[in-house]
């Protein structure tokens, strides 16, 4: 099994902060199967029972899963009848949820845990995680809305601020563009909201980038963990 440090497995756990464990430690507050440790250098494995003040600390072990999200499921925990939850398709006891939204049409990469914090941080608009979708819109989009689209936009008293946008494919026949744009806050129903406000409602809606995390050849309705590489890259 992975050794890791005493004070890490602690705050871990959530007892407390790393550097407040290692002072427990040293207080001869913290045993190790049954012995106490007040030494620092101490590591252990999953194996090993861990006790702060005699109590046996829970390992809570955090999970992260990211979900190519299928149409038709919805980013809540609840699911309705006839509406099921993107939750649904996770293989884990764990009550896990997800990591902001997506409408119930909208496909592509969606994040699921059961870490509050991480989740916090990276849902709240003011650190600005970048997310890029994939869009399939009515109409021709031309290059001057594609600059709009890298501006403040304001309208039905609020402000929005895509990051990039680009044409990707254009269909001549059907009168549908294929465009990708980047938004760095993610309101309610932003990407549809813009595009609708631009004069190009969305048709087909796919999350092709979070946090830099891309969906790779996950098929729709597929999961995976995530690496420990790739979590320490989000937190
Ligand atoms: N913007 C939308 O309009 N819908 C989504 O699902 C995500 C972003």
């Amino acid at each position: 099994a992975q050794l890791e440090r005493l004070q890490k497995r602690i705050a871990q756990a959530g007892v407390a902060s790393r550097r407040k464990a290692e002072e427990m430690i040293v207080n001869g507050q913290v045993k190790v199967n049954g012995k106490i440790i007040t030494k620092l250098g101490k590591k252990v494995s999953s194996d090993d029972i861990v006790y702060v003040d005699n109590k046996k600390i829970n390992e809570e072990s955090f999970e992260y899963y990211l979900l190519n999200k299928p149409a038709g499921y919805v980013s809540s925990n609840r699911s309705y009848p006839n509406q099921p939850s993107v939750i649904e398709l996770i293989k884990t006891k764990t009550r896990i949820f997800s990591v902001g939204r997506l409408d119930q049409d909208t496909t592509g990469v969606l994040l699921l845990t059961n870490d509050g914090e991480l989740t916090q941080k990276l849902t709240h608009p003011k650190h600005r995680i970048k997310r890029t979708y994939a869009a399939w819109v009515k109409g021709i989009v031309n290059e001057d809305e594609i600059e709009q689209l890298t501006k403040p936009i304001r309208f039905d008293g609020e402000i929005y601020f895509p990051q990039a946008a680009r044409i990707l494919k254009v269909d001549q026949k059907r009168q549908e563009s294929l465009i990708e744009i980047t938004i760095a806050e993610g309101k309610n129903h932003e990407i549809k909201k813009i595009l609708d406000f631009i004069g190009h409602p969305v048709i087909k809606l796919n999350r092709d980038m979070f946090d830099g995390i891309t969906i790779g050849n996950l098929k729709k309705g597929q999961h995976r963990a995530l690496s420990e590489q790739e979590v320490e890259k989000i937190k």
